[in-house]
Order: C-alpha cells, then sequence, then structure tokens
C-alpha cells in the first residue's frame, strides 16, 4: 500500500503580498515612458505583486517632466526640472491616500525603486538654493509610509539582485496577523 502524499492534500499557502514601485516589474510608467525592470523580481511566482506609481497615478501620467526635491531642507518642494512647476501638493495627497489605503491590505512588505524622488528610499537628491546638490535619505511615498509605520519592512527592489538578497529580504517579512495559521492542535 502506498503512502498518500500528504502535501496533495494540504491547503495552498496564500502567496505573500509585496507593493512595488511599478517600473521595478517593467510597467512603462518612468518619466521617459522607460521602465527599471528587475527580470528576478518579475520571475518570482510566489509573491503576489502590488504594483503602484505615485507620479503617474497622482494625474501627471506617462511621459512627464521629471521632477527633483528643490528648496530649503526643512521645507522642500517637488518641482520639476526645467519648467519648476510645483506638484508638491499633488503628489502629497495621493501618496497620503495610498499609504491609507494600503494599510488596509495584507500587504507584508515594500520594494521600492531607489533614488526616485517619489519612491526612493536612499539617495534623493535635494537641489539647494544655491544651486548645491545635497543626497536626501527619503522619497516622498517611504517619507509618509514610514511616518505611519514606522515598523514598515521596506527594502529597495532595484538592488536586489540575486536569490539571496531577494530571499534574506523575504525573511525579514513576518506574514501579517490575519495570515497567520493557528497550529494544529494534536
Ligand atoms: S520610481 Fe516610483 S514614481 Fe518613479 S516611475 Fe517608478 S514607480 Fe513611478
Amino acid at each position: 500500500m502506498t503512502t498518500p502524499d500528504l502535501a496533495d492534500h494540504a491547503p495552498p499557502v496564500p502567496p505573500v503580498a509585496i507593493a512595488i514601485s511599478a517600473c521595478l516589474l517593467g510597467v512603462p510608467v518612468r518619466y521617459d515612458g522607460g521602465h527599471k525592470k528587475n527580470p528576478l523580481l518579475v520571475s518570482n511566482k510566489s509573491i503576489q505583486w502590488i504594483p503602484f506609481c505615485p507620479e503617474h497615478e497622482c494625474g501627471l501620467g506617462t511621459p512627464r517632466e521629471p521632477m527633483q526635491w528643490q528648496g530649503a531642507a526643512h521645507h522642500p518642494r517637488l518641482c520639476t526640472v526645467e519648467t519648476q512647476r510645483d506638484h508638491t501638493q499633488q503628489l502629497w495627497q495621493w501618496c497620503h491616500r495610498q499609504v491609507h489605503l494600503q494599510s488596509r491590505l495584507p500587504i507584508a512588505g515594500w520594494l521600492l525603486k531607489s533614488r526616485s524622488p517619489s519612491c526612493g528610499l536612499s539617495g534623493v537628491t535635494l537641489l539647494d538654493r544655491n544651486n548645491q546638490h545635497h543626497i536626501e535619505h527619503l522619497g516622498l511615498f517611504p517619507r509618509l509610509l514610514l511616518a505611519i509605520h514606522p515598523q514598515a519592512i521596506i527594502a529597495e527592489g532595484d538592488c536586489l539582485h540575486d536569490e539571496t538578497a531577494l530571499n534574506t529580504f523575504l525573511q525579514r517579512i513576518t506574514p501579517p496577523a490575519c495570515h497567520r495559521t493557528h497550529p494544529v492542535q494534536e
């Protein structure tokens, strides 16, 4: 008599949900109509991706003029590089709404595009009033996300270049309480 394969009867494990800068999945939403696809992420079928793009989805569309943080460090503005249009309020409102929306979803972590004024977790530049560039730490979305969820698990998706780096990030993710399974009583 053959032993039944219990794996065939196990309930399916729900995929881990991760919110991600859409350009990292190959969605052409960058200011120039391009993307920053990371093939390692796109090929991973165990993750439920929740893509979003603050700049495209807030109404600026694609393509659009690139923007940067500028002005005083304590009150910087998000303006287009050439025409100096100030999009701070438009992006702030969208990001604020989106952070609250994503808070209600069982999202376990965030993978964001580095150096972006909207998504960047590091390497985001600020142009001061003397036309000097300074490296700021956070883009607008992670700034608001961390203000509301200081414990949010975030990494730069374009810096995950191999399975080891991706697995290290996945190991940091604790499934949300509503996804945890209760221990089996024997
Ligand atoms: S970095 Fe963020 S804002 Fe920029 S294209 Fe990617 S998803 Fe959109």
